[in-house]
């Protein structure tokens, strides 16, 4: 079952730069079948959590962050790049292995009472979830866990997010 979701991920040599093999989702997004069984997969471990909040991570992270916040009768929280999100808002600045960047919530989107599960497409060196995790535990709110449609296991993500985070991926590099 998801073998067929593995075939429908591209590898795409050298993008966006020299030395990445970059992971492209999009041709699972074509297949409505796969697309669904992706969505599945990530909501399936969370369904008796009581989320009352999904958050996703700009931009790909949209993609299944709101089909997910549907599945478990969530709300849809968006984390997104500087300058983009109208109202108040939190920031958190964090490091990349160049530089440095920053992600913005708006202020009254999460709350104390919040149960919050994180949906982000590809789980990398972990940089982007974990400062995700820091919004949403600064937010008060309680986290349940990580959802990630596809993890590089070699970047060291999951320990970045923290070995204690409940992290469910649904594909895995290198294949198990
Ligand atoms: P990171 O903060 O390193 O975990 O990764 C940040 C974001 O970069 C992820 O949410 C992905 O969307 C994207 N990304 C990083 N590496 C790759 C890759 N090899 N293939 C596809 N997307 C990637």
């Amino acid at each position: 079952m998801l073998e067929n979701l593995y075939r429908l991920v591209r590898d795409v040599p050298d993008f966006p730069k020299p030395g990445i093999l970059f992971r492209d989702i999009t041709p699972l997004l074509l297949s409505p079948p796969a697309f669904r069984l992706a969505v599945d997969q990530l909501v399936e471990p969370f369904r008796s959590d009581g989320i009352t909040k999904v958050v996703a991570i700009e931009s790909r992270g949209f993609v299944f962050g709101a089909p997910v916040a549907l599945a478990l009768g969530a709300g849809l929280v968006l984390v997104r790049k500087p300058s983009k999100l109208p109202a108040a808002t939190r920031r958190v600045e964090y490091q990349l292995e160049y530089g440095k960047d920053v992600l913005e919530v708006h202020a009254d989107a999460l709350t104390a009472s919040d149960r919050v599960l994180i949906v982000d497409d590809v789980l990398a060196t972990g940089g982007t979830a974990a400062a995700t995790v820091w919004l949403v535990e600064q937010a008060g709110s309680q986290l349940l866990g990580l959802g990630m449609l596809l993890e590089l296991a070699d970047l060291g993500g999951r320990a970045r997010v923290g070995a204690h985070r409940r992290m469910h991926s649904v594909l895995r590099y290198p294949r198990p």
